[in-house]
């Protein structure tokens, strides 16, 4: 292993450690407790954390120094992510700090740093993702939410969906096609659109968790000033892959199944269900899991190296939330009629499950809504045609 391989390896195994006095001295008790029990954190809540988590100086840890961040190495921002999902901490919001902000400081104007990047770091100014469209979620190279340049401003119209939590946007980034005519790597651009302007509507999407993620965006005759265009005009396809190769690093998934498998663990102690056919059950899932977990490293490291083929960020994302629902059937199993009885009452503050530990509640809600872990992000079928293409040259 070279130095600076070590010197990494240092750097995340001192950051998990600070994480970890972190989560014991600083994490506020209420945050802690609701997270423990998988309660419904509002946007105050996630405001909260993400601002508790810049003022460690974390929440933009990889971003450069220019720019506000620490230039972590990849491993270090793995252990990040991973770290913190260990310990069961809430979901760290991308929309900002992990997917708009490096595109802006990549490859928007100084204008738009200056403007975008200050809020983004600090969370005053909340983002949402406007990608997918009907017709176009895998495949957007199909969207057709168009902007059309009049002057000094883009008219756009269309509708996209899925937008989670466009109910607390300030701002969509947003895919549009700025030409009818050229094919999408010439005709899509990256636009900014300020959510209070007129012709912006949310409509909720309910999911079977039965709360409030997802929205319908639908975007009729709003006018998004020109200088909101990111980069230029048409190339809005290499910054959304870009884009997309940071929201596939899927750092959390290995932390989160190695904390959901330790809450089963424990629930299988407790209940007292233990037998020969859940030790085997459990035994195959952590297997798993270690597997996961060392491959995921190796990924992290050879992309470091550049020794990377490509498709490892889709293989952990393929296997990692396929796991994670398998430890989430196993779990709900184990809470035998404590995980059927669903009461969304329970999940707000105060609020305890009808039957069982004061978390089965929490538990069911996560793996209600985790269902959807292998849609978004890239559908797992689409990841295995990439690991398909990329590694086994099919
Ligand atoms: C909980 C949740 C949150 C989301 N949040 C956001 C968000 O904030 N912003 C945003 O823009 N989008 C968001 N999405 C949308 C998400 O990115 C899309 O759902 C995803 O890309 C799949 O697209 P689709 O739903 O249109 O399904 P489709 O692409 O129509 O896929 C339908 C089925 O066909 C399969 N399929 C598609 N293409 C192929 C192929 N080439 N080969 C084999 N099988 C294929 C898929 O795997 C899937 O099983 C979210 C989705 C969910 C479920």
């Amino acid at each position: 292993m070279t130095d600076a391989m070590h010197e990494a390896r240092d750097a995340a195994e001192r950051l998990r450690q600070e994480i970890r006095n972190f989560y014991g001295r600083v994490m506020p008790d209420d945050l802690r407790a609701k997270s423990r029990r998988h309660q419904v954190l509002d946007k105050s809540d996630y405001v909260h954390w993400m601002r508790l988590l810049h003022e460690q100086g974390w929440a933009i840890g990889h971003w450069p120094k220019e720019w506000g961040g620490q230039a972590w190495t990849l491993l270090e921002r793995f252990a990040f992510e991973d770290q913190l999902a260990r310990l069961g901490c809430p979901w760290i919001i991308p929309f900002g700090v992990k997917y708009v902000g490096p595109v802006i400081y990549t490859f928007g104007s100084p204008a738009q740093k200056a403007r975008f990047l200050p809020p983004i770091a600090t969370t005053a100014e909340f983002w949402a993702q406007g990608y997918s469209e009907p017709g176009a979620g895998s495949d957007l190279a199909a969207l057709r939410t168009e902007a059309i340049r009049h002057g000094d401003h883009y008219v756009v119209n269309g509708q996209k969906v899925w937008t989670t939590y466009a109910q607390w946007a300030d701002w969509l980034f947003c895919l549009v096609k700025t030409t009818r005519d050229e094919p999408a790597q010439r005709s899509i651009s990256f636009l900014l659109i300020d959510m209070r302007s007129p012709g912006v509507t949310v409509k909720p999407i309910a999911t079977m968790d039965g709360f409030h993620h997802l929205n319908e965006v639908w975007l009729e005759d709003v006018r998004v000033p020109a200088e909101n265009l990111v980069g230029e005009e048409g190339a809005g396809w290499g910054y959304a892959k870009f884009l997309l190769k940071n929201e596939r690093t899927a750092g959390a998934i290995v932390g989160m199944a190695w904390h959901a498998l330790e809450r089963l663990k424990d629930l299988a102690r407790e209940s007292g269900r233990a037998s020969v056919r859940l030790d085997a059950r459990l035994g195959e899932l952590e297997l798993c899991l270690m597997a996961l977990e060392e491959a995921a490293y190796q990924a992290v490291e050879s992309m470091m190296l550049g020794t990377d083929h490509g498709a490892e960020a889709s293989l952990i994302k393929l296997r990692g939330t396929e796991l994670y629902q398998h430890i989430a059937e196993a779990t709900i199993d184990t809470l035998g009629v404590a995980g059927v009885a669903y009461d969304t009452a329970a999940l707000h503050a105060g609020g305890l499950p009808p039957l069982g530990p004061d978390d089965a509640g929490g538990i069911l809600k996560d793996h209600l809504y985790n269902r959807a872990s292998t849609i978004f992000g890239g559908a797992s079928e689409v990841q295995r045609n990439i690991v398909a293409k990329t590694v086994l040259g099919l």
